[in-house]
C-alpha cells in the first residue's frame, strides 16, 4: 500500500469514522474542523489534529472534504488549491448540489490538480464500519489514484462517470427512496383503513409487484422487518432532515436540467412539511405517522 499524506476536513457524525478507518490502515491523516469540539472528539478518536488548515494541507497528496453544502465544499477547494503540490488529490464526499460539485471540479482542473465528486451511502453505521457506497464522478486517471482509500472507507466503490455523475447518482437515487417510502407507507395507511393487517400487505407485496427496499429491508410499520427503525419508535436511521436535503438538491437538479420529476416534488413537499412539524430529527419512515395522523396537512 502506498502511505498517503491526507488532509481530512470536516470530523463530523461521518467523518470523523471515515478518517478513523484511513489511520487504522496506516495513512497519515491530518484532520481538521471548524468547530473545536469536534476537533477533539477526533483526537479522542485518534485523528492527528492540524492547528489550522493551513497546517492540515501541507504536504498532503490527497485533500478528503466531508462538509454540510455545496457552499462549503466550493470554499474548502477554493482556499486549498493555491497551497497544494502538483498532482494532488481533492476528493469531495459530502452530498452537495450537482452544481457546486462542478464548480469544485472546475477549481481543481484550473490549478492543474485531479479531483473526485464521492458522495457517499450507508449513514454513519456504515462509515464506522468501512461498508459505505461511494458513487464517483471523475476522470479516469483521478478515479484509479483515489480507488484504494475508497476501498479502505466503504465497501462497494462505482465510477458513475465524469464531474458531477457521483452526485447526480446519490440523488437519483434517494429520489427513489424517497418517493418509494411514501408509497410504502401510504399503502400500510390505506390498509389499516381496509381492515387488512400490516402482515398480510407485507407478505402479499414483498413477495409480488410492490416489492421494494423501503418495504423489504426499511419496513415504516413494526413487525415484519425486525431490524427497521419503526421498531425503534423510529429514531434514525436515516433522519428526515437528510432525506429532505437530499430531495431538495433532486428537484434544484430537475429544475436547472429540465428534467420531469412530479413524483420527486411530491416527495419533497411531503417531508418539507413533516420537517417544519418538528419531525426532522426522527427517521424518514416515520412518514407513515405524518400520513395517519394529519392528512389534511399534506400538500394536494
Ligand atoms: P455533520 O454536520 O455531522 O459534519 C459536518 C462537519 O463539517 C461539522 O463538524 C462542521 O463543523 C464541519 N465543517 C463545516 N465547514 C467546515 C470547514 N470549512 N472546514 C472544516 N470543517 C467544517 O454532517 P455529517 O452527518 O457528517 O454529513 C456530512 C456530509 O455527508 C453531508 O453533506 C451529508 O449530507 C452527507 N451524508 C450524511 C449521512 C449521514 O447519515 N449523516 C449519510 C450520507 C451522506
Amino acid at each position: 500500500m502506498t502511505r498517503n499524506r491526507i488532509a481530512f476536513f470536516g470530523l463530523g457524525h461521518m467523518g470523523r469514522p471515515m478518517a478513523s478507518n484511513l489511520v487504522r490502515a496506516g495513512h497519515d491523516v491530518a484532520g481538521y474542523d471548524l468547530v473545536e469540539a469536534m476537533r477533539d472528539a477526533a483526537g479522542k478518536a485518534g485523528i492527528a489534529i492540524a492547528a489550522s488548515p493551513l497546517e492540515a494541507l501541507s504536504g498532503a497528496d490527497v485533500v478528503i472534504t466531508m462538509l454540510p453544502a455545496g457552499v462549503h465544499v466550493v470554499a474548502a477547494f477554493e482556499a486549498a488549491v493555491p497551497h497544494l503540490k502538483p498532482g494532488t488529490l481533492l476528493v469531495d464526499c459530502s452530498t452537495v448540489d450537482v452544481a457546486s460539485a462542478r464548480r469544485a471540479h472546475e477549481i481543481a482542473a484550473t490549478a492543474g490538480l485531479l479531483s473526485l465528486d464521492a458522495p457517499v451511502s450507508g449513514g454513519t453505521k456504515g462509515a464506522e464500519a468501512g461498508t459505505l457506497t461511494f458513487m464517483v464522478g471523475g476522470s479516469e486517471t483521478a478515479f484509479a489514484s483515489g480507488r484504494p482509500l475508497f476501498e479502505i472507507m466503504g465497501g462497494r466503490v462505482v465510477h458513475c462517470g465524469e464531474a458531477g455523475t457521483g452526485q447526480a447518482a446519490k440523488i437519483c437515487n434517494n429520489m427513489i427512496l424517497g418517493v418509494s417510502m411514501v408509497g410504502v407507507a401510504e399503502a400500510f395507511v390505506l390498509a389499516e383503513k381496509l381492515g387488512l393487517s400490516h402482515e398480510a400487505l407485507f407478505d402479499v407485496a414483498s413477495t409480488s409487484s410492490g416489492q421494494c427496499w423501503s418495504l423489504t429491508s426499511y419496513c415504516p410499520v413494526p413487525g415484519p422487518v425486525p431490524a427497521s427503525p419503526a421498531n425503534n419508535d423510529y429514531r434514525p436511521g436515516f433522519a428526515t432532515a437528510l432525506m429532505l436535503k437530499d430531495l431538495r438538491l433532486s428537484q434544484e437538479a430537475a429544475r436547472d436540467s429540465g428534467a420531469a420529476t412530479p413524483m420527486g416534488q411530491r416527495a419533497e413537499a411531503i417531508y418539507a412539511a413533516f420537517d417544519g412539524a418538528g419531525h426532522g430529527g426522527e427517521d424518514f419512515s416515520a412518514i407513515i405517522r405524518h400520513l395517519r395522523a394529519a392528512p389534511l396537512d399534506i400538500p394536494r
